[in-house]
């Protein structure tokens, strides 16, 4: 708590007085092109990595990064922050991004590690998606190894549940929005996306190295 009230402060003092009408002007609306959604885990911090500023992202935080299909029960507030996102704001890309070292794909992969927390055992369901394309791909590795495969699939399963979203699909069809599927790599801090014409994660920036 303690470091919040000091940063806060320190945003007063310096941040806000020296940016007082752009702050301002805040007041008025927000116009933001992207929606990020993205894992709760207080190691990806978006605002630092991608330098927006206050008005430019539409943000959807929750543990694993995952979108419930539409009427599918377990929503919570993402049908409706999604809804609002796409039919009001009007945003042009939802970027759902992933990352490595996932608590939420750990626990996705070994549901016996959740049994004494039902609400998390709960929201994973939403991701069963993600599990099966996992656990069925035969892929030979240790749960770490298995999960970081998992960050890469949940990212792309989650466009699949996107998708079940009328907002969602009305405005991809109307080609008004895009959908991405990036993770980001703690262990190195790159970020790949889904690249749908080498059917690859590849890096965002060119010069980066593919570790897939
Ligand atoms: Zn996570």
């Amino acid at each position: 708590m303690k470091l919040l009230l000091e940063r806060y402060k320190e945003f007063r003092n310096s941040v806000l007085s020296a940016n007082r009408e752009f702050y301002e002007n805040l007041v008025q609306g927000q116009e933001p092109e992207t929606m990020l959604i993205t894992c709760s885990d207080s190691r990806i911090c978006p605002e630092s990595m991608f330098g927006y500023k206050p008005g430019e992202v539409f943000v959807l935080r929750n543990a694993g990064n995952i979108v419930p299909s539409y009427g599918g029960g377990s929503s919570g507030g993402e049908v409706a922050t999604i809804e609002y996102a796409v039919a009001v704001l009007k945003v042009k890309h939802i970027v759902v991004c992933g990352h490595t070292g996932c608590g939420a794909m750990k626990a996705l992969l070994d549901p016996q590690s959740v049994s004494s927390l039902p609400g998390v055992a709960e929201w994973l369901r939403s991701a069963e998606n993600t599990r099966r394309v996992v656990m069925e791909s035969n892929v030979k590795a240790d749960l770490a190894q298995l999960a970081s495969v998992a960050s890469r699939e949940n990212a792309l399963c989650q466009l699949d549940n996107l998708r079940t979203h009328p907002a969602v699909a009305s405005a991809v069809r109307q080609g008004n929005l895009q959908l991405h599927a990036w993770v980001y790599k703690l262990e190195d801090h790159v970020v790949e996306a889904w690249n749908p014409e080498t059917n690859r994660f590849e890096p965002v920036m060119a010069e980066e190295k593919v570790a897939v």
